[in-house]
């Protein structure tokens, strides 16, 4: 028998607990919810596994989580017959940080700016809100593998933790929570059937609460649009995503020719990656037959789209398909181009049905949008129809689309035109606008750094051109004639001659031309290839 061992939590772990125990975050109860979670994910994994391994330990057990609560002893256990944990997980898992949710929140915290209570409950902080409510947890477990000993794991979210074996368990996990004084409301069962039946109603197996089942197990993908509601959608999605906000739409997409797709996409409220925590993992889980595959599937859909969450199930799929495997799936890659379609398809609906909801949506994800211009070139046309700018016809904070660009062009205008600047006002009080201005020409207003790339990698649209109004090449039609007394050819041609003996190498040539209006010289770019501003980022870049 080897005695218990005391630890010390990885440093970021502690500084997590720090926050948890002592912050006066209202929403305890969220505890459960993470712990439910946690006992659902155990249990998915679990069942992709058994597709595989014959040799699993307690092997009959059913699949199921069951919650009890005891007001005597003030304690709350959620217990499931998931994958379990061995000693060298439980270090991996409850003792270092290497898990997604408890990570963001640690780099939130460190961005400082928002209150960390806000934090809490904008990302959840996983196994550690158990600390919020507890004097001392204690995980007993025995892992999936038969030739494992039982563990007991237990801490009082100060610094350390201490792991024991433990003879007698069930495979998976039960994790017995030691209520603090002011907290034994959780002990209560009414108290926990009513957070239960608020944020476990998708839990898809048996959740039960002192014997007696919460939950209806049933796939919310593989009902009909038509039998579910909005409430169970933003209820699922949040459950789904482990998120703690609201989806602001969704796609719920099924077919049966040529692949078998069951599908429910979100758009979620939050874009995470405004926290600056880095990329976000792919959101949308891979299913084949309601048996979890992938929960962060890379190369299932474009990594443009990885703020998208929620569920894919194809039944075409093989269950025993890996990750490495995945991106060479004809079939994965199919999946990948119909709902990439739909998804898109499904926000420009959106933008029709309701504008000002859609512009909500684009001012917050228009990054990925682009990005998908400049990376997804099979899906750039359809991308390119959802970008939006304000332009010389739009009012300020109001945008356009390419395409309403286009059905205001006059019978002979040729090409779009575009104008890169830091901010509108800086585009509309500049000399190469005039010209375009005077000639009833629109331009648009184009005034993220990415945006040098979209318009270079879109090259056009619906057959027209996107042009940089600051190019020197541009062909205009005649100006209206203006007041006051033209040079002579001789004045011209001396004055031009003039300024570039003043400006020598640094320009390539000085012309008299009709293009302007109102201002007497502008600086035009005659490098086809590269725009002034692409030149700046290459410098900053260093290249
Ligand atoms: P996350 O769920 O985002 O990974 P958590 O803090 O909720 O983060 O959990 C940390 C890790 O601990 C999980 O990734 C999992 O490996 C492990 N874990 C937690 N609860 C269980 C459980 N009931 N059974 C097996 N492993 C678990
Ligand atoms: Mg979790």
């Amino acid at each position: 028998e080897k005695k218990p061992e005391t630890r010390e939590f990885q440093a970021e772990v502690k500084q997590v607990l720090d926050i948890v125990v002592h912050s006066l975050y209202t929403d305890r109860e969220v505890f459960i919810r993470e712990l439910v979670s946690n006992a659902s994910d155990a249990l998915e994994k679990l069942r992709h596994l058994q597709l595989t391994e014959k040799n699993v330990f307690d092997d009959s057990l059913e699949p199921e989580i069951n919650v009890t609560t005891d007001e005597e002893a003030g304690t709350i256990t959620i217990q499931d017959f998931g994958i379990g944990m061995n000693e060298a997980e439980l270090v991996e898992n409850l003792g270092t940080i290497a898990h997604s949710g408890s990570k963001a929140f640690l780099k939130a915290i460190k961005e400082g700016g928002s209150k960390n209570e806000n934090l809490i409950g904008q990302f959840g902080v996983g196994f550690y809100s158990a600390f919020m409510v507890a004097d001392e947890v204690l995980v007993y477990t025995h892992s999936w593998k038969p030739d494992e000993k039982g563990y007991c794991w237990k801490s009082d979210g100060s610094g350390v933790y201490e792991i024991e074996e433990a003879d007698g368990q069930r495979r998976g996990a039960k994790i017995v929570v030691k209520l603090k004084e002011d907290q034994k409301e959780f002990s209560k069962s009414d108290r926990v059937k009513s957070v239960l039946e608020n944020y476990s109603a998708f839990v898809p197996f048996p959740l039960n609460l002192n014997g007696e089942k919460i939950n209806t197990v049933g796939a919310l993908w593989l009902k009909s649009a038509s039998e579910v509601t909005e409430e169970e959608y933003k209820e699922f999605y949040k459950f789904q995503a482990n998120a703690f906000d609201e989806p602001r739409f969704w796609l719920h997409f099924s077919a049966d020719a040529p692949l078998e797709i069951n599908s429910l996409l979100f758009a979620p409220q939050q874009n995470m990656e405004q926290f600056g925590i880095g990329r976000m993992e792919p959101g949308v889980s891979l299913y084949c037959r309601k048996v979890l595959i992938d929960r962060h599937p890379e190369g299932l859909l474009p990594e443009w789209m990885r703020f998208v969450r929620g569920v894919v199930d194809s039944a075409d799929l093989p269950l025993n398909i890996s990750r490495e495997s995945m991106q060479d799936s004809s079939i994965v890659r199919k999946l990948s181009k119909v709902l990439t379609r739909r998804f898109l398809k499904m926000l420009g609906e959106k933008d029709k049905k309701d504008p000002d909801a859609f512009r909500d949506f684009y001012q917050n994800f228009s990054q990925y949008l682009k990005e998908g211009v400049v990376s997804d070139a099979s899906n750039r046309e359809s991308i390119a129809k959802l970008l939006r700018y304000e332009s010389s016809r739009t009012e300020a904070g109001k945008i356009t689309s390419l395409a309403d660009y286009v059905t205001r062009m006059s019978a002979d205008q040729k090409d779009i035109y575009y104008l890169f600047g830091s901010s509108r006002q800086s585009i509309a009080s500049g000399p190469y606008l005039e010209a375009f201005e005077s000639r009833g020409l629109e331009v648009l207003f184009v005034t993220d750094p990415i945006d040098e790339f979209v318009m270079s990698h879109l090259g056009e649209f619906d057959g027209k051109k996107l042009v940089s109004a600051d190019r020197q090449d541009v062909e205009l039609p005649d100006a209206p004639e203006s007041e006051g007394e033209a040079l002579s050819q001789e004045e011209g041609d001396e004055l031009s001659k003039w300024v570039k003996e003043k400006l020598g190498e640094r320009v390539n040539d000085v012309v008299i031309s009709k293009r302007l209006t109102e201002s007497p010289a502008v600086v035009l770019n005659s490098d086809a290839s590269m725009t002034p501003q692409m030149r700046r980022m290459m410098k900053a870049m260093n290249q």
